[in-house]
């Protein structure tokens, strides 16, 4: 599976080399305000495999740990396509909602979930981190 998305108006485009090393749902504050939803889905990955074309800008704050967090997004539409977490070198998450896609993995963890809006459902296997890692 090769998964390829883009921002909203399709100026930056964003694609795996490799099936995602883990997909998250998180509740937390950040994910909430940054994807306007209840929740953030991450599709993690490694530097080396995902693959960013056109021009981006970059905001960094605290997360709800209080870690740098860094959202990437295109300045034209405002979309986010990428973010980073000082917890986990190397990698990269990807909103999964950039490749529209109902193909996109299910996730296997729920973190943040002492945020969670209660009514959100997390399906059956995740594993469920009450104080989970960033993103
Ligand atoms: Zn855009
Ligand atoms: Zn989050």
């Amino acid at each position: 599976m090769r998964l390829e998305g883009s921002c909203l108006c399709g100026a930056v485009t964003v694609s795996l080399a490799r099936p995602p090393e883990r997909v998250n749902m998180c509740h937390c504050s950040a994910c909430q305000k940054r994807s306007g939803s209840p929740f953030g889905m991450a599709v993690w990955v490694a530097e080396a495999d995902i693959a960013v074309a056109g021009e981006t800008r970059e905001f960094t704050f605290l997360s709800d740990k209080g870690r740098p967090t860094t959202n990437r997004f295109c300045p034209l539409c405002g979309g986010t396509v990428t973010f980073v977490a000082s917890l986990n070198p190397g990698m990269v998450a990807v909103p999964a909602g950039i490749f529209a896609d109902p193909e996109t993995p299910p996730p296997q963890r729920s973190v943040f979930e002492e945020r969670r809006h209660p009514w959100v459902a997390v399906p059956e296997g995740a594993v469920r981190l009450p104080r989970g890692r960033d993103g």
